[in-house]
């Protein structure tokens, strides 16, 4: 694989301080070379990891203001100073339950890279979407917010492509379904950037676990997972870790 493989958690507003000590001792044994490991908590258990994690840590959303009167919200300086290496952006489950346009997702995305922090931009069509066969055209829409205006952006990003009718369903993609995509993002992107599309790091996300894993992580164009459910399992998340090195 020409790009290292990333493995992240995403927690969503689920753990505890437990979980924290227990999926930090899991992946003490993942070997730290040949892929890059990250766990995105609820920002509250970002500070419960030791600062000695051979793992990243990052944040699931951030505002995409700098700082001001914006009760309850977290600033990207601030995710940084907590201990965020990366944040996840535009997650189908902000899209949809916090009514994120492309507009606010893009807002959020160039505010991550200009603080520093590593924007994991999601992207996924509905079950009716592909029905209607309208996979692309959704995708291209979601991934031209973002970077028709901004293409610089891109060499700074990685994306996850989450079908939606894949989260957290048990449903996953097959592999050839989501290397279709991924070939397809990649292709895209070129358009913007075309050394960036190549080095951009496209994860797959969507009922991914243990037994799954191996056959998508051989796909030519993904080069990992973003994990829900099974991130929340330290024994298995360690497992989908090792079967990408
Ligand atoms: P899942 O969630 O692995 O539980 O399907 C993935 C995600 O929403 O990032």
């Amino acid at each position: 694989m020409q790009r290292t493989p990333l493995i992240a958690a995403n927690w969503k507003m689920n753990g505890s301080a437990a979980l924290v000590e227990e999926i930090t001792l899991a992946l003490v044994s993942v070997p730290t070379e040949g892929a890059d490991v990250l766990v995105c908590p609820p920002a509250t258990l970002l500070r419960q990891f030791p600062t000695s994690v051979n793992f990243a840590l990052g944040a699931q959303n951030l505002n995409q203001e700098k700082s001001g009167a914006y009760t309850g919200e977290l600033s990207a300086a601030l995710l940084l100073e907590a201990g965020a290496s990366y944040v996840i952006v535009g997650h189908s489950e902000r899209r949809t339950l916090n009514a994120e346009t492309d507009i606010v997702v893009a807002a959020k995305l160039t505010a991550a890279v200009e603080a520093g922090l590593i924007p994991i931009l999601c992207v996924g069509e509905t079950q009716a979407q592909r029905q209607q066969e309208k996979t692309q055209q959704v995708i291209a829409r979601q991934l031209d917010a973002v970077y028709a205006s901004q293409p610089e952006l891109l060499a700074k990003s990685v994306i996850a492509y989450e079908p939606i009718w894949a989260i957290g369903t048990g449903e996953s993609a097959s592999p050839e379904q989501a290397q279709q995509t991924h070939a397809f993002i990649r292709q895209h992107l070129a358009q913007y950037d075309a050394q960036a599309a190549v080095k951009v790091k496209l994860l797959y996300g969507g009922s991914v676990n243990a037994d799954n894993c191996a056959a998508l992580f051989l796909q030519a164009d993904i080069d990992g997972a973003l994990v829900g459910g099974a991130s929340l399992k330290p024994a298995e998340f360690a497992q989908i870790c090792l079967a990408v090195t």
